[in-house]
């Protein structure tokens, strides 16, 4: 088990938004987490990454602790959160964004390298290298997002609703991508409301309701589960 999450508790003052989560996700899996809004989804992946401390429970990553260290040594360990909402630095321009995604990391070559890499993949952010991130269209904010976490070299990708207010076009793009990140050794675990586009790519799958999780399996068995259809995907 590459990451292992544990009976996970959060609260917000008096708000519980995790009330004993537990999730596992194997190394080279797609593994989505998909609820309706305020499920915990979100409070789940910014725990994962450091950015909330969760009263109970625990997180192992390769079988080791990581729920008490910093944000930027979860980071250097290979797990790298892709934030919702895209939350590039707006004032910043492309490429220095995605610099400052290698902030762990001194091996000058290997950036620059990465940098291409980077590139290839999304050439509309080449084009666009000098151009300052606010100006960028949403689409392209989500793959400076996604590039910007892959300078960090991760193991896991933690993505927090990467379809968010795109066009379906886009948000088709955007997905092919992901499974292609995902082939080139990259393990994913992913949080998305649209349900249907996250089971189509994902190996597995977590149900979450108000805290909970209440389902769980294979993506495909979920997708042809009547209250996961009746629920999540409109049908
Ligand atoms: P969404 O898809 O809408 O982002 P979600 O499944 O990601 O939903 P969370 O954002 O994790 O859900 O929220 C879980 C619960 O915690 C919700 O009830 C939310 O209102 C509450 N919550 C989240 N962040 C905070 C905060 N900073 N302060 C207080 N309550 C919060």
């Amino acid at each position: 088990m590459l990451l292992e999450l544990n009976d996970l508790h959060v609260s917000y003052g008096a708000i519980r938004a995790l009330k004993g989560v537990s999730c596992q996700v194997d190394e080279g899996e797609i593994v989505a987490l998909i609820g309706a809004n305020g499920a915990g989804k979100t409070t789940t992946l910014r725990t994962v990454s450091g950015l909330i401390r969760p009263q109970a429970g625990s997180i192992n990553y390769k079988g080791k602790s990581i729920a008490k260290l910093p944000p930027h040594q979860i980071v250097s360990l290979g797990v790298c959160q892709v934030p919702e909402g895209r939350r590039v630095f707006t004032r910043m321009t492309v490429i220095e964004n995605l610099e400052m995604g290698a902030y762990t990391r001194n091996d000058k070559n290997g950036i620059k390298e990465d940098l291409k890499k980077i590139f290839d993949r999304f050439p509309r952010l080449e084009e666009r290298k000098n151009q300052l991130s606010g100006t960028l269209s949403g689409g392209e904010q989500q793959m400076l997002a996604m590039g910007r976490a892959l300078m960090s070299r991760p193991n896991v990708l933690l993505m927090d609703e990467p379809s968010m207010g795109l066009a379906p076009m886009l948000v088709q793009e955007i997905f092919a991508i992901i499974k292609e990140i995902n082939k080139t050794g990259t393990t994913i675990l992913l949080v998305e409301q649209n349900a249907h586009m996250a089971l189509s790519i994902s190996n597995r799958a977590y149900v979450l309701e108000t805290g909970e999780v209440v389902l769980s399996g294979p993506a495909e068995d979920l997708a042809n589960n009547p209250e996961v259809q009746k629920a999540y995907l409109g049908e």
